[in-house]
């Protein structure tokens, strides 16, 4: 078995970093340094552009928060080891139905903690001990998605802890997951709206969440705090469309 160190550095610190320079360079390349102008029509806050110092304090914290979850990860890789967990390898222990279906499992699951975690995180005692940095920056960038201060960092992962723990996972249907989680809070945070009008009105696609509505939770904090559906906004009373 691989010592915790070559676990650590040789796999987990790497993959994370690679997920997330990766993704946001591209995203921020293509979205602020691409020659098609068109974007800059599609800006949703236009009377803010990010500042190199912005940037530069989001990827820090970023790289933080990926070392943070580099020794959660490892912690988990050995728990999974020791025989804890749900995870299983034959797709033919849970049916091929039930590949897709435990990702739309786990997508709502993460919705209803990243919901309620959310604004826990938001109420007045704990807001500047955990939250306060992700909002310093008031028009997000691709380089946003993991400034947390440490507390969050672990909230945030702790997600995979219990989905790991509580719920029957393919290792492929968790990289599926995590690859999709990914994606979409890059495109939660580009700052662009790339979602046409015909499709956030569409009866069913309106309660898949677009940039901008976690871009307005960046801008005023008070409304957005789901991640991947609206449901939950909208039966609260925190959902702002535009
Ligand atoms: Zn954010
Ligand atoms: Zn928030």
């Amino acid at each position: 078995m691989l010592s915790v160190a070559q676990v650590f550095i040789g796999f987990f610190l790497l993959i994370l970093l690679m997920a997330y320079l990766i993704p946001a360079g591209l995203a921020y390349g293509y979205f602020y340094h691409s020659r098609n102008k068109s974007w800059a029509t599609q800006k949703i806050q236009k009377n803010k552009a990010p500042t190199k110092e912005i940037m530069y304090r989001d990827i820090r914290w970023s790289l933080l928060t990926i070392f943070i979850f580099a020794v959660l990860s490892t912690v988990l890789y050995y728990l999974v080891n020791a025989g804890y967990g749900l995870l299983y390898y034959d797709i033919a222990d849970y049916g091929w139905i039930y590949l897709p279906a435990s990702f739309f499992i786990a997508l709502i699951l993460h919705d209803f903690y990243f919901y309620w975690m959310h604004r826990l995180m938001h109420h007045s005692m704990v807001f500047k001990f955990v939250h306060l940095l992700h909002h310093k920056t008031t028009s997000p960038t691709p380089w946003t998605i993991y400034a947390f201060q440490p507390p969050e960092a672990v909230v945030q992962f702790s997600i995979i802890y219990i989905l790991v723990l509580i719920l029957p996972l393919h290792p492929i249907v968790l990289f599926l997951f995590i690859a999709y989680n990914v994606i979409a809070n890059v495109g939660g945070h580009c700052g662009f709206e790339f979602i046409s009008q015909k499709n956030t009105d569409h009866w069913l696609m309106k309660y898949l969440n677009t940039v901008t509505h976690h871009d307005l939770h960046h801008a005023n904090c008070t409304h957005n705090y789901s991640q991947y559906f609206n449901f939950l906004d909208r039966w609260y009373g925190t959902f702002r469309e535009r």
